[in-house]
């Protein structure tokens, strides 16, 4: 029978929890699988996937590739496990004219031959069947494996398809991502729904100065990254009124670091009244002036109690770039509309503010009242 075989990976670390994390890795599977005909059954250290149509199992495979916590996965043929029947199985496997190599693992040690063993048997079987193949344990052609699992059932394939790794998604709780329709926020996102963050969203626009164009952008990438993290609920936020009180009241070189503080005061609002237990940024150590190590002070100081997770802190602007080729939002993050934070931005804005002269400058607007106008104003999206 045709089958997926699953595996997953770093959910072994997690001794007595383990069983909590498994619970959440299948439900999750299940989530992303919802609409498609398939059964699922799991052994020990595997899941099967099995009775799909064969005509959805390009999407299914897609799929699956995007759920956090799976390692990797393999089209395999199950057979009953034993020995005339993987043999049987391995045999189908053409290596004429192609180097080779057996590679037997056993979980079933209650399984007669030794791993060792088992694997030169098949090996001579193959080469006696298809005679112009050739063993080569180094670099191999074809790599034929055999799983042998608990369940009774063995597991004969060629190759896995790797997929995201990380932990399951939700198993790390919920957070907020503060989505931008740049190139960082969706990867941040990304990142942090890797080690099991599931995510909503706040997204500040800046109505007129931006455009809808700049709205609906920000909401395919939220699709986007949907895909990987699920529901999303997008809160968008006008910034309009912040912004222009702001560009009136405070000296320009701070614009930027009030502008960021008031996000991260909305952002903390959000979580509270939303339970969300983080706050996820897409700054990067020192790639433009509002994230060196001073702004983050002076931004991340507002934020009292929760952690504010910033996954791109390190990375290269390039390799951030690869992230967002490689979950598909690049291509949309481009796309040239303004950003809230392009409007009336300073000539030269501060890369070292201190936390006092920005409480003076802030002591110039009603930030509660500010505060509390946007939230008043705030538009719910459900992205899915
Ligand atoms: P990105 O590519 O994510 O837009 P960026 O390099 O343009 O990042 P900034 O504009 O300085 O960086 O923004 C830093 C972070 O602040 C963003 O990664 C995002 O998390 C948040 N942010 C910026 N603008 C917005 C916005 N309009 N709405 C929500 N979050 C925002
Ligand atoms: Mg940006």
């Amino acid at each position: 029978m045709k089958v997926l075989l699953l595996r997953f990976g770093e959910l072994y670390l997690k001794g007595n929890n383990r069983n909590v994390f498994e619970m959440g890795l299948i439900n999750n599977i299940k989530e992303m699988l919802a609409g498609e005909d398939f059964k699922f059954s799991k052994t020990f250290g595997r899941y099967i996937i099995s009775n799909y149509k064969d005509e959805r199992e390009k999407e299914i495979v897609a799929k699956l590739k995007r759920v956090f916590g799976l390692h990797s996965f393999s089209k395999a043929e199950e057979v009953e496990s034993n020995a005339e029947a993987i043999t049987g199985e391995v045999l189908k496997t053409s290596v004429e004219g192609k180097s080779f190599k057996v590679i037997v693992k056993r979980a079933d040690k209650s399984f007669p031959v030794s791993s060792m063993d088992f694997a030169a048997r098949l090996g001579g079987e193959l080469l006696k069947k298809y005679p112009s193949s050739k063993v080569d344990l180094y670099n191999p052609e074809v790599e034929v494996n055999v799983d042998i699992r608990v369940n009774g059932r063995a597991y004969i394939y060629t190759f896995s398809i790797k997929c995201q790794g990380g932990l399951p998604l939700k198993s790390a709780g919920k957070g907020l991502l503060l989505l931008s329709g740049g190139i960082d926020s969706p990867v941040a996102g990304y990142l942090m729904g890797k080690r099991g963050l599931a995510l909503e969203a706040v997204h500040f626009h800046s109505y007129p100065y931006t455009s809808e164009r700049a709205k609906e952008k920000v909401i395919s990438l939220a699709k986007i990254l949907s895909g990987y993290v699920g529901q999303i609920k997008l809160h968008v936020i006008s910034f309009t009124k912040i912004q222009e009180a702001i560009h009136v009241h405070c000296k320009p070189e701070y614009m930027i670091t009030i502008m960021r503080r008031i996000m991260m005061r909305i952002a903390e609002k959000l979580c509270q009244k939303n339970e969300l237990g983080a706050i996820v940024t897409g700054e990067s150590l020192g790639q433009v002036a509002s994230q060196t190590m001073q702004s983050m002070t002076v931004t991340g100081s507002i934020v009292d109690v929760l952690p504010v997770f910033r996954p791109c802190i390190a990375m290269d602007k390039e390799e951030i770039m690869d992230v967002a080729r490689a979950i598909d939002t690049y291509e949309t993050s481009i796309l040239p509309y303004e950003d809230c934070c392009t409007v009336f931005l300073p000539k030269n804005p501060v890369i070292k503010p201190t936390i006092e002269k920005a409480e003076k400058e802030e002591a110039h607007l009603d930030i509660d009242a500010l505060v509390e106008e946007a939230l008043k104003g705030e538009k719910l999206i459900i992205i899915k």
